[in-house]
């Protein structure tokens, strides 16, 4: 591992804090901060933490001392000074005559003495900072020096590696016990450069920002370099495993994904669902060939606040025999029924020890490991699942580089779960309300025209992983961007069975699967009827009607892997029930897709899988122009703004409202076959 100090970055960092009043030594705290958290193999989603301790001028104009900490949950990689909150330290110091107190009681003594009572909260790790003496103090869960104590003799490892550098601390939970007995470790030990805390992590400190990053990297680089002269003793025995012939990823993620959500016991017809993010390596694949996997996958997390991210053991599943997946759906939903079956006893068994008061999490698995294919990361959102996979990768590395050294040992349940419910860990992952498609992965065709737009937005604004499909990839990827990071633009002609086919299989390895289909893809062909170009009819089918019909047939595939119902939804014109003069080329295939929609709602009913339709009419769109709207209000000689507002409501209706209509439409868990008219009223036109 390499220092990533830059003298003129760091410089830089000053000068550009002096602009704004952050003193030297703040601004290179910042700098330092962000080297850790940059680096994955040190820091990972909000773990780890820095300090520095300044003096500063309160709301009185009085200079105290202060502990400047990272504010719990805060990214490293990206911080700034006031991700660093500065709490009283002549308050904290206090605290150590006490012999414990409680979270709550601790939490409200920092909040009570933050120099700016607005500041988020400070690390949960904050006392550790407190009690030690030094200006800069450096913390990370770094992966290799976990792999070197995660260890039933860790003690002795780090005297091996380490020699008197550093002082090592037993395992704790973190917090204020943890605190107490690093200094006392460290006034024992005296001069060293940092501590080992036991199964958790390591400490640097120093009287510089610069000391005390410098020694994190010497400190976690003499663990790597040890681990290496393991590696090379040993290459023999870890050579790659011979390649399993296995089913492909787009077959086995449905499956993956259906056996890891369970049916919601408070709503009849909804399921709790989670998003996968799919990872595989030569490392993760050597582990779950591993001899050992039984024995390593029951073994723990690397670093206890892991938990709350991936739970503390792994899903592990059969290898997916290509020829034989029904029998690997059968043996993944049983083995993901014993996981959450064991999961449900670990929280029942631990909360009663410790006074029943505690609220179950959910207990479906966060990592799914499936041989001869790789890992699965499982969250509410892509965005979890992303992170959920990051943590496996650090296990998998931390757990085989701990098998290296010797044999992997991680803290145990009745440790873990403290951790895993520990309310100031939960409070990381904060306290927000789901949104009502949260789990969910929606697909709308015709992605970049002004309805499917507005379509994909409100469902990704209702909470649903969004991938938007359209014949023009670079329209759809800006709306994709307008979106979010997570939002997925994929190229797709629905004329073309093809392309439905690898667009179907993109969404379904980038998310897992599918819940929600809004087939909206169309255009508009005119003519008389009795005249019209045979061609001319076939080509408008080939859209208006095929095209749907390709898009819910490859949609249903997924949903009946996932075996969790689903949800399709179809864009009718009003044509299909109220056709216009010489608009037959476009009505008569309409007309078939609501009879396509309610074909779907018969056949796959018993599957749970809905179909309906939104009947709207009048939108500003492709299919309708500025200049169609034009031509077609001067014809009857009435103002655009009539003509656009030409319905019962007298209200112009927007991609918007149709949009809104589609998303109440997935929400009704017990309406199927169902027509929704988003037309601001036309009686001709009404369903009957
Ligand atoms: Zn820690």
């Amino acid at each position: 591992m390499k220092s990533g100090w830059i003298e003129r970055d760091a410089e830089a960092m000053v000068a550009r804090g002096a602009t704004s009043g952050v003193e030297r030594d703040l601004a290179l705290r910042v700098y330092t901060t962000r080297l850790l958290g940059r680096d994955p193999k040190l820091v990972l989603h909000g773990g780890g933490n820095t300090s520095l301790k300044t003096r500063m001028g309160d709301a009185f104009g009085e200079e105290v001392e202060v502990l400047r900490v990272k504010a719990s949950g805060a990214d490293m990689a990206t911080i700034e000074p006031a991700g660093l909150p500065a709490v009283r330290l002549e308050a904290l110091r206090k605290l150590r005559a006490l012999a414990a107190i409680a979270d709550e009681d601790l939490v409200g003594i920092e909040r009570a003495h933050l120099i700016d009572p607005a500041a988020p909260d400070p690390s949960v790790e904050i006392m550790l900072h407190a009690f030690l003496p030094h200006k800069f103090i450096d913390h990370t869960h770094a992966t290799a020096a976990l792999s070197l104590i995660d260890q039933p003799d860790g003690e002795a490892r780090c005297a091996e590696v380490y020699k008197d550098r550093i002082a090592f601390v037993p395992y704790l939970m973190p917090g204020f016990g943890l605190a107490k007995t690093a200094i006392e470790v460290f006034e024992r030990a005296g001069a060293c450069e940092g501590l080992i805390l036991s199964k958790h992590g390591i400490v640097t400190f120093g009287d510089t920002a610069r000391d005390a990053y410098e020694r994190m990297i010497a400190l976690v680089s003499l663990a790597e370099d040890f681990i290496a002269r393991r590696r090379k003793a040993v290459a023999v025995a870890v050579a790659l495993p011979a390649a399993r012939n296995v089913a492909a990823l787009i077959e086995v993620a449905p499956i993956v994904r259906g056996a890891c959500s369970e049916k919601d016991a408070a709503i009849e017809g909804a399921w709790r669902r989670l998003i996968g993010e799919f990872r595989s390596n030569d490392a993760i694949m050597k582990l779950i060939e591993n001899n050992s996997l039984g024995r390593l996958s029951e073994s723990g997390v690397i670093t206890p606040d892991h938990t709350i991210r991936t739970k503390n053991w792994p899903l592990v599943l059969p290898p997916p025999d290509p020829g034989k997946l029904d029998a690997f759906a059968r043996a993944s939903r049983e083995a993901a029924a014993r996981f959450t079956a064991r999961y449900r006893a670990y929280f029942a068994r631990h909360n009663a020890r410790v006074g029943g008061l505690k609220r179950a999490l959910d207990p479906l698995p966060r990592v799914v490991l499936v041989p001869g294919l790789g890992l699965f990361g499982l969250g509410r959102s892509k965005q979890e699942a992303m992170i959920a996979a990051d943590i496996a990768e650090a296990w998998v590395e931390g757990v085989s580089d701990a098998e290296l050294i010797g044999r992997f040992e991680s803290i145990s349940e009745a440790e873990m779960f403290d951790c895993e419910y520990w309310p100031l860990e939960q409070k990381k992952l904060g306290a927000r309300r789901e949104p009502p498609l949260a789990g969910q992965i929606a697909a709308v065709t015709g992605a970049a025209g002004a309805i499917g737009a507005a379509t994909a937005q409100a469902f990704a604004a209702a909470g649903a992983e969004v991938a938007l499909l359209d014949v023009n990839f670079a329209a759809a990827n800006e709306q994709a961007k307008m979106i979010g990071p997570t939002a997925l633009a994929v190229a797709c002609d629905v004329t073309d069975a093809a392309s439905v086919q690898a667009a179907f299989a993109a969404i379904a390895t980038a998310f897992g699967g599918v819940d929600i289909v809004v087939s909206n893809a169309g255009a508009a062909w005119q003519g008389r009827i009795g005249e019209v170009d045979e061609a001319v009819l076939r080509k408008s089918f080939e859209l208006n009607f095929y095209g749907h019909q390709r898009v819910a047939q490859a949609a249903v595939k997924i949903m009946l892997a996932q075996g969790t119902g689903g949800c399709l939804l179809f864009n009718v014109s009003k044509q299909a029930v109220n056709p216009g003069r010489d608009f037959g080329p476009y009505g008569v295939p309409k007309a078939a897709l609501l009879a396509l929609m309610r074909q779907y709602a018969l056949d796959y009913g018993a599957d749970g899988i809905r179909a309906n339709a939104v009947n709207a009419d009048r939108i500003r769109s492709g299919l309708l122009t500025q200049d169609m709207i034009a031509a077609r209000a001067k014809a009857r000689g009435v103002s655009e703004k009539d003509y656009m507002s030409g319905n019962l409501l007298g209200r112009e209706v927007t991609a918007d409202d149709v949009a809104q209509a589609f998303l109440h439409q997935a929400l009704a868990l017990k309406t199927t076959a169902d027509v929704t008219t988003v037309d601001g009223g036309n009686i001709a036109a009404a369903m009957r």
